[in-house]
C-alpha cells in the first residue's frame, strides 16, 4: 500500500526578480517498504524535495502525505512527534552527538520514548550485529571512520521502526568500500525491517542499490527506472 504521496508539489525560493523554481509540480507515490532513490545533478532540486518531505521545509504548494497523514496540516507542537515517531534520518556528515558513545547515540530516541533499559540494549545489541557495529558501541563518534560512523547513524535512524528512512547524500563523505558497506546495510534494513527508504543522492553507484530510481532536472521528474520484473511489494 501507499506510504507516501506528493502532490503538485513546488517550492519557490526568493522574489519576484530572482525567483528559483527550486521544485516545478512533483507528483509521486512510493509504497510501504520501498527502496526509493533520487537522482539528479547538483541543483536540481534533490535536497529541497527531500526536506519538504521530511517537514524540514514548506513547500510553497502541493501537498505531502506520509502515512496518510498530511504534513501541511500537521501543527508545529505536533511535527517534532511526527518526525521522532515516523521517520528516520541519516545525513552526509553523520550528525551524530560529539559527547555520547555509539551506544548511546542510537539508544538516544527510544530513551525519548521512555523505552526501559533491558529492551533498549536488547534492541541495540540486535541492530549492530546486523550492521557489525557491535565493537564499536562503547566508542565516541571521534574514535569511529566515517563508514562505522554512518552505520551507527543507520541504527539510530532505524532503532524507533520508522515507516521511512530519509537519508541525503549518506555516502557523500565516505570512500568507496565504507559506501559499499553502509549500502549493504540500508538494503539489509529494507529487506529484514521492511523499512522505506528514499536516498537522495547524484552518485549512480549508490543510486544502484535502490529498486527504484527517480531521476529529477529542474525541479520536476523526468525519468524514472523500475528495477526487477517481480511483483511490486504490496
Ligand atoms: P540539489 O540538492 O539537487 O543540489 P537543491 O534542492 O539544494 O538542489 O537546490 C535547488 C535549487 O534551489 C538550486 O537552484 C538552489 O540554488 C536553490 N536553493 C536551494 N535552497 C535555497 C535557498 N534556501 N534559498 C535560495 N535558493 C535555494
Ligand atoms: P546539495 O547539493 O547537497 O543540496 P548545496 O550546496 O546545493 O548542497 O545546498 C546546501 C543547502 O544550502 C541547501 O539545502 C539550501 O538550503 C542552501 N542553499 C542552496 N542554494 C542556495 C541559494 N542559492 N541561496 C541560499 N541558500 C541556498
Amino acid at each position: 500500500s501507499e506510504l507516501l504521496k506528493m502532490e503538485h508539489l513546488v517550492k519557490y525560493y526568493g522574489n519576484k526578480t530572482s525567483l528559483t523554481k527550486a521544485l516545478n509540480d512533483i507528483s509521486l507515490t512510493v509504497e510501504q517498504g520501498e527502496f526509493t532513490a533520487i537522482m539528479g545533478a547538483s541543483g536540481s532540486g534533490k535536497t529541497t524535495l527531500l526536506n519538504c518531505i521530511s517537514t524540514i521545509d514548506r513547500p510553497t504548494g502541493g501537498k505531502v502525505w506520509i502515512d496518510g497523514v498530511c504534513t501541511s496540516e500537521l501543527k508545529k507542537g505536533e511535527l517534532a512527534d511526527f518526525r521522532r515517531n515516523r521517520l528516520g534520518f541519516i545525513f552526509q556528515e553523520f550528525n551524530l552527538l560529539d559527547t555520547l558513545t555509539a551506544f548511546d547515540n542510537i539508544a538516544l530516541a527510544l530513551q525519548i520514548q521512555k523505552c526501559p533499559h533491558d529492551k533498549i540494549k536488547e534492541k541495540i545489541e540486535a541492530v549492530a550485529q546486523k550492521l557489525g557495529i557491535r565493537e564499536v558501541l562503547e566508542k565516541y563518534p571521534y574514535q569511529l571512520s566515517g563508514g562505522q560512523k554512518q552505520r551507527v547513524a543507520a541504527a539510530r535512524a532505524i532503532i524507533t521502526h520508522p515507516s521511512l528512512i530519509l537519508a541525503d547524500e549518506p555516502t557523500g563523505a565516505l570512500d568507496s568500500k565504507s559506501s559499499k558497506d553502509l549500502l549493504e546495510s540500508l538494503k539489509l534494513l529494507n529487506e529484514t525491517e521492511h523499512t522505506a527508504i528514499l536516498m537522495v543522492t547524484h552518485d549512480a553507484y549508490t543510486a544502484s542499490y535502490a529498486r527504484r530510481v527517480i531521476f529529477i532536472k529542474d525541479g520536476k521528474v523526468f525519468h524514472e527506472l523500475l528495477k526487477g520484473t517481480e511483483e511490486r511489494r504490496s
